[in-house]
């Protein structure tokens, strides 16, 4: 097949391009994907390193509150009952995520919800009506101490402006409860796939033409019918709108090899600014692996550069919104190219809601 005519060219070995790669395959049409980096998978990729799995793009916890997904996903691998439980590291002081009852009870020394219920009140008092941007929508749902401890630095630190400039919306995805209960998500079902991400990626792809270190942009590419390219959008179409704006995180992946456990927990949060990282995350407590040694990452924000680094997050504010709206109707006039993941679709989507929405896609594009 290496040289002949394909039906769908997918750009991008993701979530989204892997999924609309084995259904097509699967109606009897001819696939080739394609990915500029040497791996399958995404940012969801992970690397087997001494008998542990490492999360190379930072940690990956699945969750959803739809069996149908949670099926679906459980037929490519085996899911633990890892729960995600992380820890705020703010200049030594260990706090309780996301904020819960114990995070509260540590700050306040309170022991009731009416009790933190009543601080947050008196606390978040300035805020009337709406909020605007997340500073606000932050004190009007935690109140200033959890704002100033846990989120004000950790914010800035990881979009790269303060929290007043950023979309209220980024900080609704944090649970706030009234409860004893530090579970960092709502939903129905958790877990990690005993024995990483990419396992799920090699079935998803299996025989299937797949070329990586291939750039959709610069590299010779075979023929094709119809395309369906999961990169930034703004990049598809050369910045006639202008860039649109992501951030991107730097990770450095460490062996320890003087311990078998640094920090008693997959994810430390580092809310100060002061700490140039945001978060270390222990790769091990993801399955509870029983090695000598451990993995560790830190998670560095960066700068993203258009076409230089790889982008991670889009920056879902109403200037970025309204160009990416332009991007979507030159989309919406396209006969022959679909567009689809966190990328070309700029949304923040968890990994549950990217394998939503490209199953979505696909049915409504065969039928
Ligand atoms: N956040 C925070 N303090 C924390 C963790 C998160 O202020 O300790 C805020 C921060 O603005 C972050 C947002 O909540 O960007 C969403 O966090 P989440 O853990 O969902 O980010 P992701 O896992 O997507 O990197």
């Amino acid at each position: 097949m290496r040289d002949g005519t394909y039906d769908y060219l997918i750009v991008g070995a993701g979530f989204f391009g892997s999924i609309c790669a084995r259904e097509l395959t699967k109606k009897g049409f001819r696939v080739c994907v394609i990915d500029s980096r040497n791996h399958i998978g995404g940012n969801c990729y992970t690397e087997e390193r001494d008998g542990i799995h490492l999360h190379i793009y930072g940690p990956h916890i699945f969750h959803t509150s739809n069996p149908m997904i949670w099926s679906w996903i459980n037929e490519l691998a085996t899911f633990n009952d890892f729960t995600l439980r992380p820890v705020a590291n703010y200049k030594g002081e260990i706090y309780s995520l996301p904020f819960n009852m114990w995070t509260f009870s540590r700050l306040w020394n309170i022991t009731h919800p009416h009790e933190a219920k009543q601080i947050i009140a008196a606390q978040a008092a300035s805020i009337s009506g709406d909020p605007g941007n997340l500073e606000e929508q932050a004190i009007k749902l935690v109140g200033t101490d959890v704002y100033e401890k846990l989120i004000k630095g950790y914010t800035h630190k990881q979009w790269g402006k303060p929290p007043a400039e950023l979309p209220a919306s980024i900080i609704k995805r944090l649970p706030v409860r009234f409860t004893y209960d530090n579970n960092y998500f709502n939903d129905r079902f958790q877990g990690i796939p005993v024995g990483g991400y990419t396992q799920i990626f090699k079935k998803l792809l299996e025989g299937i033409e797949v070329r990586l270190n291939t750039d959709f942009f610069n590299d010779p590419l075979p023929a094709y019918g119809k395309l369906i390219y999961t990169g930034p959008i703004d990049r598809y179409y050369a910045y006639v709108h202008g860039e649109l704006e992501y951030k991107t995180n730097r990770f450095e992946h460490r062996l320890d090899a003087s311990t078998s456990n640094y920090q008693g927990v997959a994810m430390m949060n580092y809310t100060d600014i002061e700490v140039p990282y945001t978060r270390v995350i222990e790769h091990k407590h993801f399955e509870k692996n029983e090695t000598q040694h451990t993995w560790i990452s830190f998670d560095y924000p960066a700068e993203y550069k258009a076409g230089v680094t790889e982008p991670y997050y889009p920056v879902n504010d109403e200037a970025n919104n309204e160009k990416y709206r332009k991007y979507k109707s030159l989309a919406d006039a396209e006969t022959n190219v679909f567009f689809g993941g966190r990328l070309a679709e700029y949304k923040y989507y968890d990994m549950h809601q990217v394998i939503e929405s490209a199953l979505e896609f696909i049915r409504t594009h065969l039928s």
